[in-house]
């Protein structure tokens, strides 16, 4: 016990001031950041062409699509866009034209704003989705401290969070637990393949949409989403979701 407490002297804080400040270099990788056409809609055609996803067409980028490969860079883009990209609405990760004008839907669980209990589903992930939302409940992220908690039962949740691309076999287990759920609830689709399919869109076997299986209120896109996106989608549940920079 001394040598922890001596350690923890020397150290300091080292816990994420996240969301308190914005997030920090270290917190955001090289592809935290939605891709943007530096100049403007002009050069989303030629970002087009290179897109292996379909995320870029001639006149908008959906993030909801887009799996940070990176390729579209040589055609004008830049990972610039806000750490806060979580949305409330499908469309509203649509950036460019049209634009996205309706406003957001009221928080879900606004009710619930100083605790929420999270339930997580993997439909179909590769695992690291799986790995980053897991990570908020390390001593760095230590997302107690914000009332957000992670629960073995949907019975005992607020939020089922879910990662992956649902396969066909895990239809009615996921209908299953958002049925079990005590209202209120929402639900939590992170990352591409939980939004669109991502890389795996059209495959057989496979449902490229959560929200066409149980309805959606956040979506967190990336691939994978990074934890702060995560903990940004969750707070968004409960209205307390920090306002995006970098936009
Ligand atoms: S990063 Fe890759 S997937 Fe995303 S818009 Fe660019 S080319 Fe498409
Ligand atoms: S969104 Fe990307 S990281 Fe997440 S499960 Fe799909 S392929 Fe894996």
């Amino acid at each position: 016990m001394p040598t922890w407490i001596g350690q923890a002297v020397r150290h300091g804080i080292v816990t994420s001031r996240y969301p308190a400040e914005p997030a920090s270099e270290a917190e955001v990788p090289p592809t935290g950041r939605p891709p943007v056409a530096v100049k403007g809609s002009k050069l989303l055609p030629a970002g087009a062409s290179l897109c292996p996803v379909g995320a870029i067409s001639d006149r908008a980028v959906d993030r909801g699509r887009c799996i940070r490969c990176a390729r579209c860079l040589p055609g004008g883009f830049e990972f610039r866009g806000p750490v806060e990209s979580a949305t409330r609405t499908r469309t509203g990760l649509v950036t460019g034209e049209p634009s996205p004008a309706a406003p957001e839907p009221t928080p879900p669980l606004a009710a619930l704003s100083r605790s929420v209990h999270v339930f997580l589903v993997d439909a179909g992930s590769c695992n690291a989705c799986n790995l980053e939302v897991l990570a908020l409940a390390n001593p760095f992220y230590d997302s107690q401290r914000l009332g957000v908690f992670f629960t073995n039962s949907p019975r005992h949740a607020d939020v089922l969070l879910v990662v992956g691309v649902p396969t066909e076999e895990m239809v009615e287990p996921l209908r299953r637990a958002y049925d079990a759920l005590p209202a209120p609830k929402a639900v939590v689709a992170v990352g591409v393949c939980a939004i669109s399919g991502g890389a795996f869109a059209g495959t057989p076997g496979l449902h490229d949409a959560l929200d066409q299986l149980v309805p959606v209120d956040v979506y967190v896109p990336g691939c994978p989403p990074a934890p702060v996106h995560v903990l940004d989608g969750l707070l968004r549940v409960v209205g307390r979701g920090r306002k995006a920079e970098g936009a």
